[in-house]
């Protein structure tokens, strides 16, 4: 089954088209800078040349049909009738307690998406952009809502509730809902395949490092904690992200800057983590080369990014009462030695002993960078959300089939 995975931002549109059969990738691309100026379209067929299409692309309707039309062009396509898509997954950041797991889009299901604005203002509206242009662009064809927090519903509520008052839970949702959940299920999965064990024998920690960042606690097959929260603030330092900060901060800041919500929110979210410590990026690459070339405040971002994450990893180990594998993950976790040397350092004490000769040559492949007799197994295992979100599209689409 070819299946068309749409992740959509405020200004762009990610996609690939997947080939369920057997798992490859036929193209994909990302159309950027969606009602800007100079939006542009790269776009790789699996088989043939990047390439790089620019327009006028106003927003994000438009956006898909560029999307498809350049699958189907003669030049640049990978199929050659838009019938031969046969359904859409969509990447959906928050899923609320409603969605627990991924389902066929109708439009009841619309509303009840649609009310979950309320909790993810920053993602969701532009999650529901991309499946309404899909219906306009491809009526007819199935579409699958695939949610980042599904993986983590099952956490225990001493892990999701919050020390505020309870009634703030009831009346607003307010809990720990956690996100990346597609990847954190993806690379869990694997790195069971990967140890020859079932999912439901193995104690497993995920670092999922990207330009956003979390950790998970995977528990015998179950995230039973994870470090976003509410929202994809909370937890580790993150390229522009904040993560953990005591809250009073934020009102003391508010109140010192005469800041309005609206301005604290950026300042959270687009001006803290490793570019506001360091001044410099918020990328891991010009960082790390910054404090190699002795800037100080790049030092110090990097410093905390791994002193943070070790801090979860061996917290992480105490929830389950021990630790069987620990998975690096996304941009920084595939191919940054010196985070994951940096934040596995005195970690002995729960089994995790990596081999610095090993760790050094690894990037963004599969591997297992423990040394021979470490207890646990340290694994680099690139994620993969858009199969993770094409097979379970494949699922419920075949599941519906069948009813
Ligand atoms: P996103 O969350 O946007 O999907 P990615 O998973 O692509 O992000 O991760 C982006 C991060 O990965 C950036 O901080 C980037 O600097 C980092 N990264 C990519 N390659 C390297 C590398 N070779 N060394 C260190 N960091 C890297």
């Amino acid at each position: 089954m070819k299946i068309l995975v749409i992740n959509c931002g405020s200004s762009s549109v990610k996609y690939q088209l997947i080939d369920t059969d057997n798992e490859i990738a036929l193209a994909k691309g990302l159309v950027a800078r969606i009602g800007m100026s100079a939006s542009v379209l790269t776009h790789k067929p699996h088989d043939r040349d990047e390439i790089k299409v620019s327009g006028e692309i106003l927003d994000h309707i438009v956006a898909v049909e560029y999307v498809i039309s350049i699958l189907l062009s003669e030049n640049h396509g990978v199929i050659k009738d838009r019938s031969e898509i046969q359904a859409i997954g969509h990447r959906v950041v928050h899923g609320g307690e409603k969605f627990t797991s991924s389902v066929l889009i109708t439009q009841p299901l619309m509303s009840e998406i649609r009310s979950l604005i309320e909790l993810a203002p920053l993602h969701n509206p532009h999650n529901i952009r991309g499946i309404n242009a899909c219906m306009k662009t491809l009526p007819g064809v199935p579409q699958v809502a695939v949610f980042d927090t599904a993986f983590h519903y099952q956490m225990p509520p001493y892990a999701y509730v919050y020390g505020i008052p309870y009634v703030m839970y009831k009346r607003y949702g307010i809990r720990r809902y956690g996100f990346h959940g597609t990847s954190h299920q993806y690379v869990s999965e694997r790195a069971a395949s990967m140890m020859n064990k079932p999912m439901k024998d193995l104690r497993i920690i995920t670092c999922h490092l990207g330009n956003g960042a979390s950790i998970a606690a995977v528990d015998h097959g179950v995230s039973v904690d994870t470090s976003m929260g509410f929202t994809p603030l909370e937890g580790l330092l993150m390229g522009t992200r904040s993560g953990d900060l005591d809250p009073a901060i934020i009102l003391h800041i508010m109140a010192r800057e005469e800041l309005s919500l609206h301005e604290a929110n950026t300042l959270l979210n687009k001006h803290s983590g490793l570019a506001g410590i360091s001044g410099i990026s918020s990328d891991m690459r010009e960082i790390t080369e910054s404090a190699d070339d002795g800037n100080a405040n790049a030092k110090l971002a990097l410093d905390i990014y791994c002193y943070r994450l070790k801090k979860y990893i061996a917290s992480y180990a105490a929830v389950m009462g021990g630790l069987d594998a620990l998975v690096f993950t996304a941009g920084v976790g595939e191919n940054s030695p010196l985070v994951r040397k940096m934040s596995c350092e005195k970690l002995q004490f729960i089994g995790v002993d990596i081999d610095d000769a090993k760790n050094e040559q690894i990037k963004g492949v599969e591997s297992d960078i423990s040394t021979a007799d470490a207890k646990v197994r340290t694994l680099v295992i690139p994620t993969n959300e858009e199969l993770m979100i094409a097979r379970d599209t494949k699922r419920i689409v075949d599941e519906q089939a069948k009813a």
